[in-house]
């Protein structure tokens, strides 16, 4: 293996899908990185996650495709009905002529099974990343030569450049954008993953799945070979705000539901649920200070309504390898021009998932408009209309092909 570009190291706070797949695209472009995870281990929450066909690109970027494709279930449909008359609102194939269009599957995934791939990765590229637990980043100081980087229990990590990969709650973000925690957004969900032995049968669909009601709505898939199915079921309520990552009962559950149909109502079958308290963000036009920039969840936290914030997390991993690569180790213009290539497409995704929220609660007369704006949508022109994001954009189609184009 030749010596690492850089004499310093990247430094990425955070080892999550974004920071694992930053420190693999830079080793992929011959830097050295050094990985801080401030939990105990390297891991992901027990649930499912859908990957849209530029998630696999960058995944290919990454060469981990094949290896999060073994475990991966490949749907045929993406469906909305109405949780309230139960009719199919929106159905868009996504069988042989979808991967054509866009040259790679809809597929959905275990998150464990995602970031298990990414971390196995990051371990057999040991010349080139460094992955270390434990190591809370607190702050930073930019230097002549590089960056500081504080952690909690004192200690300093120095290298040349700082990439804040440390999710929602970033303390990178805090130096660079200075907004504070995000603000609960007034939606919360509530997570589980059933045994497919307590999914309806009539329900078992190999389909992600959503259930749009008045401020509610319900998604499930399969997961795992079609032993597991993730179910998410999300509130807009008043009460959001407090209990992150509890436990929660189907007393507390149930009632909030209460004007769905017997169907979507079927699925909600657990002894327990997980309440997640959901935050976002509107974007903001700077992620980076020097040689210190923000990827994935630190840059543009959005509501998880278009399934996109790992896909958005995965591209901005290979184009800021790309631009690094480009400009040999200048990370100051490098993460300038990973920001240009970045911020519109992160932002219009961030501003598109908020959007979504409005057409998946709508009530009274808006949810009949919904209905028929969509009765009939069928043919390319479902297709056309995710065009912009699932298709890949030059910077991954660059380093899916080594580097040339
Ligand atoms: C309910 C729900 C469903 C979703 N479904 C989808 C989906 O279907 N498809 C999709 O593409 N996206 C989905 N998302 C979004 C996706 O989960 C996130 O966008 C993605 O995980 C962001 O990855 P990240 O690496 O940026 O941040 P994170 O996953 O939050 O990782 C950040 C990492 O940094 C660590 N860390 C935090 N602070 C520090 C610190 N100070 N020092 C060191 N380490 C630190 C954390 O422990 C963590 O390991 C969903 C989100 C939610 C809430």
């Amino acid at each position: 293996m030749s010596a690492a570009r850089n004499h310093e190291p990247v430094v990425i706070a955070g080892g999550g899908i974004g920071g694992l797949a930053a420190a693999l695209g830079l080793a992929i472009q011959g830097f050295h990185a050094v990985v801080l995870e401030q939990a105990r281990e390297f891991a992901e929450i027990g649930a499912g996650i859908q990957l849209a066909p530029n998630a696999w690109h960058a995944l290919d970027a990454l060469s981990v495709d094949e290896r999060v494709k073994e475990q991966a279930v490949f749907i045929e449909r993406l469906l909305m009905m109405d949780a309230v008359s139960g009719e199919t609102v929106i159905d868009v194939p996504v069988g042989e002529r979808f991967r054509e269009r866009f040259g790679n599957p809809y597929a959905v995934t275990h998150r464990a099974d995602i970031h298990g791939a990414l971390l196995d990765g990051c371990r057999a590229r040991g010349d080139r990343i460094e992955l270390r637990t434990d190591s809370r980043v607190t702050g930073f100081e930019i230097e002549s030569n590089g960056v500081a980087v504080e952690l909690a229990d004192g200690t300093r990590v120095t290298g040349a450049a700082l990439v804040g990969a440390d999710g929602w709650s970033s303390a990178v973000r805090q130096a660079i954008v200075g907004d504070g925690e995000p603000p609960v957004s007034g939606h919360m969900c509530y997570r589980a993953v059933l045994d497919v032995a307590d999914m309806p049968e009539d329900l078992r669909w190999a389909a992600a799945s959503l259930w749009a009601g008045p401020s509610t709505h319900i998604v499930h898939y399969p997961l795992r070979g079609w032993k597991l199915f993730n179910l998410v079921a999300t509130v807009v309520s008043e009460t959001a705000g407090s209990g992150h990552n509890e436990e929660a009962s189907p007393e507390e559950v149930l009632p909030l539901f209460a004007a769905s149909c017997e169907k979507p109502l079927s699925i909600l079958v657990p002894k327990t649920f997980r309440r997640w308290m959901l935050r976002f963000r509107e974007p903001v036009d700077n992620w980076s200070r020097g040689p210190v920039t923000l990827l994935g969840d630190a840059a543009h936290l959005m509501l998880q309504y278009a399934a996109q914030g790992a896909a958005m997390a995965l591209e901005d991993a290979v184009c800021l390898a790309v631009a690094i690569g480009d400009h040999d180790g200048d990370f100051a213009a490098a993460f300038q021009s990973y920001q240009r290539a970045r911020l519109v497409r992160a932002s219009r995704v961030q501003l598109s998932a908020s959007l979504l929220g409005l057409l998946y609660h709508a009530r009274g007369v808006a949810r009949l408009v919904r209905n028929d704006m969509y009765a009939g949508w069928s043919g390319d022109g479902q297709y056309d209309a995710f065009d912009w994001v699932y298709q890949p954009p030059d910077y991954v189609r660059r380093l899916r092909s080594g580097g040339h184009l």
